[in-house]
C-alpha cells in the first residue's frame, strides 16, 4: 500500500547521509568520547564536529552547545536551571498558553514548588501580545520562556522583538526552537537569547538526542550530576553516534533550509487551497500569522477528527490531531483552545505537516482522499447534515 506521511511535525525520517555518518560510531569507531586512547579521541572529535555544525545552525558558539537527550530535556533544563539559580525568594516565570507540554508542564511543575508562574494568552492566530508581555513583567521576574514557532499550528512568535523586551527588563530569554530549527533562519544573537532548545528526530536526526544552547554567562544550576562529560554541566556518557547525526542534520538543515521552504511552502499553500477549495466549511487555523513553511492545521466542521485521522490512515495517509489522549477521554488541544476555538472546532481539527521527502505526487494523494473521507464522514453525521440544509 502506498502511504504518505504528512505528519513530520511529529518526527521526521532519518536522512540517508545522517545514518551513513552516524554508522561507523556504532561499530568501529566505538570509543567513549572521555577515553584518553585513540579510540577515545576519535569519539571526541566527532562530537565537537557535531558541536560546530550545530552551533552554526543557531549563530551560536559551539562551547555554547550542550548536548542533551532531546527537546524535553533541553526545556526543563533551560527552565528548571535559571529558577534554581536565581537568588529571589519567589521567583516569577512568564510563558504562553500554547507551550509544548515540555514547557507547560515544567512550569506547573515549579508552581507546585512555589515559583509563579504568568500564561500570556494568544489571539486567533496563536501570537502572543507584547503589550501583554511588558505587563506581566515584575522585579520578581528571572524567565521569559516562549517558544519560537508552535507544533500544531506553525505560527512564528515575534522572538525578535520579545528579545528586546527581555534584555531591556533584564530578563533571561529562553525559547523553545524545536519545530523552527532547520525550517526558518535562527541567530541567538539576533533574537537575543540565553537559551535555546532544539531536537534531532524534528529534523532528520535520530531520536534521543538534542541540545540546549546556553548563551556563555548565562547562571544556571545543572540537572543532572555524574561525571566530567561537557565540563561536568550535563555528565553522562556523550551518545556519540546520535550526536554526530544530530550534527550532519544540522549542516544539512543550513544548507537546504532556503530551497526546503520555497519548495514546501509552495506545496503546502496548494495543500491548503485544495482542501479549502474541495471542503465546504473548512477553514485554516491561524493562517493569518508568519507560520513555518511546512505546517498547515485546518477544521472541518461536523467531523470528528479522531475519526478522520483514523479513516485517512486507512487509506495510507498518516496526518495528526493536536488532541491529547489523557485518562481515556479526548481532551480538545490546549493550543486550539487558546486561539479561541469553540470545542467542536477544535475537535474537528487536522494538522498537516510536510517535510523534505513531501513529493507533488504526495500532495496531489492527499487531495484525493481528505475531501473524500471528509463527504464519507459528514454524510454519517446528522448534525452536520441539518446545519448544512439550513445554509
Ligand atoms: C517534539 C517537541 C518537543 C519535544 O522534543 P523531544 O525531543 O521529543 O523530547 C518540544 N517542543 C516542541 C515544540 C516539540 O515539537
Amino acid at each position: 500500500m502506498n502511504r504518505v506521511y504528512l505528519d513530520c511535525n511529529a518526527t521526521t525520517p532519518v536522512e540517508p547521509e545522517v545514518l551513513d555518518a552516524m554508522l561507523p560510531y556504532f561499530s568501529a569507531e566505538f570509543g567513549n568520547a572521555s577515553s584518553i586512547h585513540t579510540f577515545g579521541q576519535k569519539a571526541r572529535a566527532a562530537v565537537e564536529t557535531a558541536r560546530e555544525q550545530v552551533a552554526a545552525l543557531l549563530g551560536a558558539r559551539p562551547q555554547e552547545i550542550f548536548f542533551t537527550s532531546g527537546g524535553t530535556e533541553s526545556d526543563n533544563h533551560a527552565i528548571f536551571g535559571i529558577v534554581s539559580s536565581s537568588g529571589a525568594s519567589r521567583p516569577h516565570v512568564i510563558t504562553s498558553f500554547v507551550e509544548h507540554e515540555a514547557v507547560l508542564n515544567t512550569c506547573q511543575a515549579l508552581e507546585k514548588r512555589g515559583v509563579s508562574v504568568t500564561y500570556l494568552p494568544v489571539d486567533q492566530d496563536g501570537l502572543i501580545d507584547l503589550e501583554h508581555l511588558r505587563g506581566a513583567l515584575r522585579p520578581e521576574t528571572v524567565l521569559i520562556t516562549i517558544m519560537h514557532a508552535n507544533n500544531e499550528l506553525g505560527t512564528v512568535q515575534p522572538l525578535e522583538q520579545i528579545g528586546s523586551i527581555a534584555k531591556e527588563a533584564d530578563v533571561y530569554l529562553h525559547t523553545d526552537a524545536v519545530q523552527s530549527a532547520g525550517k526558518i533562519p535562527i541567530d541567538v544573537n539576533q533574537f537575543q537569547l540565553d537559551l535555546l532548545s532544539v531536537s534531532g528526530h524534528k529534523l532528520y536526526a535520530p531520536k534521543g538526542v538534542g541540545a540546549l544552547y546556553i548563551r556563555g554567562g548565562t547562571r544556571l544550576k545543572q540537572l543532572l550530576y555524574g561525571g566530567h562529560h561537557q565540563r561536568g554541566f550535563r555528565p553522562g556518557t556523550e551518545n556519540v553516534a546520535g550526536i554526530v547525526g544530530f550534527g550532519k542534520a544540522a549542516e544539512i538543515a543550513r544548507r537546504s533550509l532556503a530551497n526546503d521552504a520555497s519548495r514546501l511552502s509552495a506545496l503546502r499553500d496548494q495543500l491548503e487551497h485544495g482542501l479549502l477549495h474541495r471542503t465546504p466549511h473548512s477553514h485554516i487555523n491561524g493562517g493569518r500569522a508568519p507560520r513555518t513553511p511546512n505546517t498547515t492545521n485546518l477544521v472541518f466542521p461536523g467531523v470528528e477528527g479522531e475519526a478522520l485521522l483514523i479513516a485517512l490512515d486507512l487509506k495510507g495517509l498518516a496526518c495528526s490531531t493536536g488532541a491529547a489522549c489523557s485518562s481515556g477521554a479526548v481532551e480538545p488541544s490546549h493550543v486550539l483552545t487558546a486561539i479561541g476555538l469553540p470545542p467542536e472546532e477544535a475537535r474537528a481539527s487536522l494538522r498537516f505537516s510536510l517535510g523534505r521527502h513531501t513529493t507533488q505526487a504526495d500532495i496531489d494523494f492527499a487531495l484525493r482522499v481528505v475531501p473524500a473521507a471528509v463527504a464519507q464522514l459528514r454524510e454519517l453525521s446528522p448534525t452536520y447534515q441539518k446545519a448544512a440544509a439550513h445554509d
